[in-house]
């Protein structure tokens, strides 16, 4: 067998991610490899932390990029966080907040769950009444952008009824983070995760997180040592948090990965943080509109539909796995299946960071018309 170079097809990504990348951040990921403590790439790491405070909207000492995809950032925020014999309660409205439920599981912690429908926003009142129920959860859990369905739900109220009952909050922002508001110190969220391939548009494969003091103080007071030894907190801080010299070898960092976010990142602050929430909900609103012309509903309700991810319900008697494959075969479009109880029910069309423009929308209302009719 001869194996050549792989190229890739030119694609237009408008799935639930990865998203479409700027030359700028594919240029940077082709920079000569330093060493992972090099001075200068200890200086990059530095802005990158300051980038990331920004993105998340935090002062949070501990704000650094994971090297690995966004389940390792989640996975960061339960080891670290959850201990054998905890009680978490965990909102479940979609498909991540049921891995959350994996992860707390297997922490040997004991999962609470407070069950909404898919397609719809965490309910406060049924949150409420499980905080009520249990007394002395360690913390509630949830996702505020559940990417399997496209809903949003209410981080701040979640936070501040989690703190009413003196819980920390971990907070999946894989989807949100750069798409639409993720304020981590005005929410007060303990602990807080994304991934790179989504609003920030750069490659897959690294997670930021943010964890905040009150956070670190139950690391520290720990009565077991973190079960995973990579994904431990308190080893990461030797590498990312130490001062200049003092930094130490934990793990050989994806340097060029580092570049591409460093890359995507200042692409956010030249945007603007608020321009980018903007950008998303305008575009979102276009294509709902080209959607509606095509006789199309959207899943989920007003109020409560991300931007970055439309789940568009599929019209009775469509093929809706050959209309994805010609998108993709006729038009080089792609989009995104149904996952869990969604599968065969919805499209996922996702217009995250570089794939919110207008040229996005406009390619894929026409590749649908061309395709439907
Ligand atoms: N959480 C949410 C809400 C996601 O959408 C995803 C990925 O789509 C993940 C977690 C897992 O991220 P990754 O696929 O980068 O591991």
């Amino acid at each position: 067998m001869t194996v050549s170079s792989f190229h890739p097809p030119s694609r237009v990504l408008m799935g639930p991610g990865p998203s479409d990348i700027h030359s700028r951040v594919l240029q940077a990921l082709g920079r000569p490899v330093i060493g992972h403590l090099d001075p200068e790439f200890i200086m990059m790491m530095d802005e990158i932390k300051g980038l990331l405070h920004y993105a998340f909207q935090t002062t949070n000492q501990m704000t650094l990029p994971i090297s690995a995809p966004g389940s390792a950032g989640m996975e960061c925020a339960f080891v670290n966080l959850v201990e054998p014999g905890d009680n978490v309660i965990v909102c479940v409205n979609g498909v991540f907040g049921g891995r959350m439920v994996e992860n707390v599981e297997r922490c040997g912690a004991t999962a609470i769950k407070v069950v909404d429908d898919w397609g719809t926003p965490i309910d406060l009142n049924k949150l409420e009444d499980a905080l009520k129920a249990n007394p002395g959860v360690k913390a509630v859990a949830f996702v505020h952008a559940e990417t399997s369905t496209g809903v949003q739900s209410d981080a701040a109220a979640i936070s501040a009824l989690a703190q009413k009952f003196d819980a920390l909050t971990i907070m999946d922002a894989v989807t949100s983070l750069a798409g639409t508001p993720v304020l981590v110190d005005e929410w007060k969220i303990d602990a807080c995760y994304s991934g790179t391939q989504k609003c920030l548009s750069c490659v897959p494969g690294l997670s930021p997180v943010t964890f905040s003091e009150r956070a670190l103080e139950t690391i520290r007071g720990r009565n077991h040592k973190v079960q995973s030894w990579f994904l431990d907190l308190n080893l990461i801080m030797g590498y990312w948090s130490s001062e200049g010299a003092t930094r130490s070898y934990h793990h050989t960092a994806p340097v060029n990965t580092l570049y591409a976010l460093h890359e995507s990142l200042v692409m956010l602050k030249e945007e603007g943080l608020e321009n980018a929430w903007k950008r998303h909900a305008k575009n979102h609103l276009a294509l709902k509109a080209g959607l509606e012309a095509l006789g199309l509903t959207l899943l989920v309700e007003e109020g409560y539909r991300l931007p970055q991810l439309n789940a568009v319900k599929i019209p009775g008697g469509v093929d809706e796995a050959l209309v994805r494959r010609r998108m993709l075969a006729d038009f080089g479009i792609e989009i995104g299946a149904g996952l869990g109880a969604l599968a065969g029910k919805v499209w996922r069309i996702g217009l995250m960071g570089q794939s919110s423009s207008p040229r996005h929308v406009t390619l894929v209302l026409s590749a649908l018309e061309g395709t439907l009719t």
